[in-house]
């Protein structure tokens, strides 16, 4: 295990408390912060679930699980929290303006050697370091949903980010047992680049009718070895999140090829979000 760090992340939600569990469960004093109290809550109940399938599948006794809970702190006030952290991990909505917002008042908050991460999936590092101080610390630290169990870490490297915030990112991350792969700072990153286009392409064949969303993911599922097919994924990920990223890439990159799908486009306008609204590619009446 690394020498344990003091860690304060923002944001609750699906990630946050992903992020939280996994830097209590490898020795770190975490500080899991949101606005919103239920979501504390909410993110509290996720990490003791998700401990009790580990002890259940007897990973780790009941001893580690109650461990790691007892470093976990609380907070809704953003400034005291981050006081004493040597890394703070930013994971609140996928939207440029709060997350400047938010490291501006991390830059003023946070000790003067901290680095400062954003877990976001598509927004510039580079241009989230302009809102602070010390662009230098400020780094992409990319975790893939389930946080516990994935093992990758895309670590993001703004146009300012120095080496040393890079390679003591790089060292925190390898110390939770993840694998990194380093990005430079274009939209996307890599896993999205690669990713999102894929998922696109996909929801073309469908719209155009070369196969159905079946034949489609059974063809990627078994043929070329993938875990799930690209439209099985998507909605897994969430038909919105798919559409944002690719307008990302599109306005980012500015070549058509990254152009939504309208068939994309249009499920999502109707609602139909993937498995979060209960139907996206695919019907779910779990
Ligand atoms: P989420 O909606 O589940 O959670 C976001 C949380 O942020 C909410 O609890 C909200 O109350 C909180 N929040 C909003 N504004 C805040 C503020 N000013 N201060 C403190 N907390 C605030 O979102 P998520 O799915 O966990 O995504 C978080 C980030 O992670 C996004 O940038 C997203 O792009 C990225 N990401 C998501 C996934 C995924 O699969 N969900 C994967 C990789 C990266």
């Amino acid at each position: 295990m690394s020498d344990s760090i003091r860690v304060s992340v923002v944001g609750a939600g699906t990630m946050g408390n992903g992020i939280a569990q996994t830097f209590a469960s490898h020795g770190h004093a975490v500080t899991l912060i949101d606005v919103d109290e239920a979501a504390i809550e909410r993110g509290l109940a996720a990490i003791r679930k998700s401990l009790g399938r580990f002890v259940k599948k007897e990973a780790i006794t009941q001893a580690e699980a109650d461990a790691t809970l007892g470093r976990i702190a609380t907070s809704c006030e953003l400034e005291p929290a981050v006081a004493a952290a040597d890394l703070v991990v930013e994971a609140v909505f996928e939207n440029e303006e709060v997350k400047k917002d938010i490291f501006r008042r991390l830059d003023a908050a946070a000790p003067a050697e901290a680095v400062l991460a954003s877990n976001t999936s598509s927004i510039s590092i580079t241009r989230i370091a302009n809102a602070t101080s010390r662009p230098a610390q400020v780094i992409g630290m990319h975790f893939m949903n389930p946080v516990p169990l994935m093992k990758l870490v895309e670590i993001i490297r703004g146009e300012r980010t120095s080496d040393e915030t890079v390679a003591r990112t790089v060292a925190w991350a390898e110390g939770l047992g993840k694998v990194t792969a380093t990005a430079q700072d274009y939209p996307g990153f890599i896993a999205n680049r690669v990713l999102m286009p894929m998922i696109n392409e996909a929801a073309y064949a469908l719209m155009e009718g070369v196969g159905s969303a079946e034949a489609i993911d059974t063809t990627m599922k078994l043929g070329c070895n993938f875990p799930m097919g690209p439209l099985t994924l998507a909605d897994f990920i969430g038909l919105d999140v798919c559409v944002n990223i690719l307008d990302v890439l599109h306005q980012g990159l500015g070549d058509p090829k990254y152009r939504c799908c309208p068939l994309l486009r249009r499920l999502v306008e109707a609602g139909k979000l993937g498995r979060k609204s209960g139907e996206g590619f695919y019907r779910y009446d779990d």
